[in-house]
């Protein structure tokens, strides 16, 4: 035993001193190079080949015009509001998309206030408002893994094209930086244990769970560069190849990026090899960053109302903002907005103002709810109720069951339906949970079975109007991707999502104003009665 030990601990010093070439075979150890990111424009998943996404039930009510909700027409305007964004893409901009302040942005607001004035709603208007903190732009950028010989014979430097500059990053002086590569697993304290990023590029391997919003990874690229990281490449372990842009994955000045699936499976795999072959010091990564920041930015929130018997506001807010097309972020809150909008000016009068906001929203510089509140200080103790409209429908991505040959796990699918979303209600009233516990019931809206009172998103400018607040949102495996295309968000998840608040805000406006300002464990009797009483009859089929 002891003689074969030794014998097997020659052959590896023996191997050690070969030729590196000789034992890795062909190019990046023989690593399939990645394929060039996803485009843009079409979505990385298949949405229209299998199965349709679950169907809508609903009847149309005679005279109450409730046709206005239905799937086609509310898609019709989610495809127009995407289309922003495209024209953010073939203008050039780095960073596309509805991103707040930027042409495509204002023109998205533009095209809200035509809308809506052509539903009858006379006062709507973009109110604009001075952005004071500046904007951060990158020029150009490129992420390389440099090749070496001792890699294997033929490898040649690969470009990863899904690379992503991340918000804040710093003109690199002299253009480029090539530093050696540290993987940092998901660079937990655990993970950093021992290791030294000093002067190193970093690797992270980010699981967005079930995004990047809910990711333990975040403010990791952060703490890397505190601890003296040169660069960081977050490595996103998701489908595709597609681009992301999100703040929580920065590293203030130090240059940062995000690669998708493709790309950061390619580069873990190398490491690893790099590291098994005993040439991991040989692995290089080359990045190049140039960017400016651009001040004295203009944003602004669509405005309009419906006048109600009292002056008193219930706010419908969506913000219209968003990067790359923002499919359901928020696309698919604004069209639910502007087909809520157009049926209500149907309606009877209401007991309440509806008041409409197309929001500047949160993605670029300044927050649209926060302008808001400040200009209009008439809606602090006179609002009702604040409704956020934002990632209504999309449908679920999911993991499947096929292990996937080039990526982390198993393939991603996706669903049927939309993915589930959460409900917060701030203030706890029974009346709004109770309200709320008929989406899934009486619309199919996919929800959690458990209520909260978290409202995260849009809502936190609305704060100051000291007015109970409610919405359901999810974010998912594409947030703040280029996968959270068009083609992501179904006809039937935008017509249930639209009927639902719909009959959120005629349950609200009827009901005394005490049951929606009491909160938790109030006695409370549900006067709602079932679907059938309550809402639009429910018929079996599409007919
Ligand atoms: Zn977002
Ligand atoms: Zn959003």
């Amino acid at each position: 035993m002891r003689t074969l030990r030794k014998l097997f601990a020659a052959a590896i010093c023996a191997a050690a001193a070969a030729p590196i070439a000789a034992q890795t075979g062909g190019a990046w150890f023989d690593t399939q190079v990645p394929p060039p990111a996803n485009d843009p424009a079409k979505p990385v998943m298949k949405y229209d080949d299998g199965y349709a996404p679950v169907p809508t039930r609903f009847a149309h009510r005679p005279g109450r015009f409730d046709e206005l909700l239905d799937g086609a027409a509310l898609k019709k305007d989610h495809k127009a509001i995407v289309g922003f964004s495209l024209e953010s893409l073939a203008a050039g901009d780095t960073v596309w998309g509805r991103r707040a302040a930027t042409p495509s942005f204002m023109h998205t607001l533009e095209w809200t206030v035509s809308e809506l004035k052509a539903a009858g709603l006379k006062d709507a208007r973009v109110e604009t408002f001075a952005v004071t903190a500046p904007m951060w732009v990158p020029t150009s950028w490129q992420v390389q893994v440099v090749g070496d010989p001792a890699f294997g014979a033929g490898t040649a430097t690969v470009t990863l094209r899904s690379a992503f500059p991340q918000p804040g990053g710093a003109t690199i002086p002299g253009g480029r930086l090539t530093a050696p590569v540290v993987f940092v697993g998901h660079g937990s304290d655990a993970d950093l244990a021992g290791r030294d990023v000093s002067g190193k590029i970093a690797v992270v391997h980010v699981r967005p769970e079930p995004s990047l919003f809910g990711s333990a990874e975040q403010g990791v690229a952060q703490k890397l560069a505190g601890k003296g990281a040169v660069g960081v490449i977050n490595a996103i372990e998701g489908p595709g190849n597609a681009f992301y842009f999100d703040t929580r994955f920065a590293c203030g000045k130090a240059p940062c990026f995000i690669v998708g699936g493709q790309d950061g499976w390619f580069l873990q795999t190398v490491i690893g090899k790099a590291s098994s072959a005993g040439v991991l010091d040989k692995l290089k990564i080359s990045v190049a960053l140039a960017s400016e920041e651009k001040t004295g930015l203009t944003s602004g929130n669509a405005v309009a109302t419906i006048t109600g018997q009292s002056p008193k506001r219930i706010i419908v807010n969506a913000h219209a903002d968003g990067y790359f097309q923002g499919g359901d972020d928020n696309a698919s809150g604004l069209a639910v907005l502007v087909g809520l909008a157009r049926y209500f000016a149907k309606q009877p009068q209401p007991k309440h103002t509806l008041m409409f906001v197309a929001s500047g929203g949160h993605h670029g510089p300044g927050n649209g709810p926060t302008a808001l509140v400040a200009a209009h200080p008439e809606l602090k103790d006179n609002t009702l109720l604040v409704l956020n409209l934002e990632h209504v429908a999309y449908l679920d991505v999911v993991r499947g069951k096929t292990r996937a040959p080039n990526n982390t796990g198993m393939t991603w699918d996706t669903s049927v339906t939309e993915s589930a979303k959460a409900v917060g209600v701030t203030n706890q009233s029974p009346f709004l949970f109770d309200v709320w516990s008929r989406a899934p019931r009486c619309f199919g809206v996919v929800t959690y079975q458990q209520p909260g009172t978290s409202v995260s998103g849009d809502l936190g400018g609305y704060r100051g109007v000291n007015a109970p607040m409610t919405q359901m949102i999810q974010s998912g495996t594409f947030y703040h991707s280029s996968g959270d295309v068009y083609e992501q968000v179904p006809a039937e998840g935008l017509e249930r999502a639209a009927r639902f608040h719909a009959y959120l805000i005629e349950q609200v406006d009827r009901a005394a104003e005490s049951l929606i300002t009491s909160g938790k464990d109030t006695p409370y009797t549900s006067a709602l009665g079932d679907c059938g009483s309550a809402m639009p009859a429910v018929r079996s089929s599409q007919q």
